[in-house]
């Protein structure tokens, strides 16, 4: 299935950090039963649900946006001790063949933008790196861009606790001075901009591509299996505001059937990551390109 897709003149590029170990499904939505689960056997892996730790590389009017970072390097003990490959694998994205070679040329001089759909453990990972016990960005010469809402709710004291990550892998590119807060619809390029999918966490923004006539849209964790696409009420237990996270589904979902917009979804596995969302006998589905 496609890795690679273009937009007009835009490209997105997938790109997977790593693949945690399965779970129950009714672990990760707890508000579904086994039998719920039963007619969507196709979005389990041996009846488990598989998540991929995915990111997208966004090219576009000769700018190079990576969306989200992954969990990071690793080894991860509370994911099986499995470690993250995002900065090997974009190599071969974004560093052209005869170059490859090359251990000067590094995959973080490609990258003018991050930018974050939340800021989940998941999804910041690769930020920044330690030595010596000192943060350093990774993407050295990337402005990284950090939903305001998000960045407000999960530094607040109440909440810190809830996501320590945020401290190691956030907070060092502010006092680096390497981040930027965004809010509401923000443009990257003329061609891609950020969109307000708040209820996953309060911040939570997708990537909307539009080019020559042609749409796109970076979902982030407004969907984690493709069986919400037909249960769009589905909600996974991290959600932090269920009403609102199904409000955002259902108008993603509604933008692909109605708009014709793809959607990239960094949860689904690489048979199903670039897909979008077709009607039949009244139901929804993703076909995957
Ligand atoms: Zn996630």
């Amino acid at each position: 299935m496609a890795d690679k897709i273009t937009v007009g003149n835009v490209e997105i590029m997938a790109v997977l950090d790593m693949i945690p170990p399965p779970r129950a499904a009714t672990a990760m939505f707890p508000d579904t039963t086994v039998e719920d689960w039963a007619p969507h056997e196709d979005a389990l892996e041996n009846g488990q649900l598989q998540l991929y730790y995915g990111c997208f590389v966004i090219r576009s009017q000769g700018q190079v946006i990576l969306v989200d970072t992954g969990l990071g390097p690793g080894p991860h003990p509370d994911r099986g001790n499995v470690t993250g490959n995002l900065y090997e694998e974009l190599r071969p994205i974004l560093i052209p063949a005869d170059r490859l070679n090359n251990t000067n040329v590094s995959p973080s001089d490609e990258i003018n933008t991050v930018v974050h759909t939340h800021l989940h453990g998941d999804h910041i990972g690769w930020n920044v790196r330690y030595q010596g016990g000192m943060p350093a960005p990774t993407f050295r010469k990337a402005r990284y861009l950090v939903p305001k809402a998000d960045w407000d709710y999960f530094t607040a004291p109440e909440n810190a606790d809830s996501n320590p990550m945020v401290q190691r892998y956030v907070a060092p590119l502010r006092r680096l001075r390497k981040m930027d807060l965004v809010e509401g619809e923000h443009n990257i390029t003329d061609e891609v901009s950020t969109l307000p999918t708040p209820g996953h966490t309060p911040g939570h923004q997708a990537i909307l591509v539009s080019s020559q006539g042609e749409k796109a849209i970076v979902v982030g964790d407004v969907l984690h299996s493709k069986a919400q696409v037909q249960e769009s009420a589905w909600c996974a237990g991290v959600d932090i505001d269920k009403s609102q996270s199904r409000q955002s589904r259902e108008k993603v979902l509604d933008m692909s059937e109605n708009e014709g917009y793809v959607i990239a979804a960094g949860h689904f596995s690489n048979a199903d990551h670039i897909g979008k969302v077709i009607r039949l006998e009244g139901r929804r589905y993703w076909q995957a390109l």
